[in-house]
């Protein structure tokens, strides 16, 4: 029988927010800043919030 835990990983949040920096080529072949947040799911649990143990 298995028992759920929130995962130590995350806390139960599933995961963090990043925020990524590039820097990307626009059409008039300028070199602009970009920042991109994404949703990195946790690694520990796989994005559940909770492991079995
Ligand atoms: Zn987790």
């Amino acid at each position: 029988m298995a028992e759920q835990q929130t995962c130590p990983g995350c806390g139960g949040a599933r995961g963090t927010e990043k925020t990524e920096h590039t820097v990307e080529t626009d059409p008039q072949g300028r070199q602009q800043p970009v920042r991109r947040s994404y949703w990195s799911p946790c690694t520990v649990c796989g994005g559940s919030g909770v492991v079995q143990r």
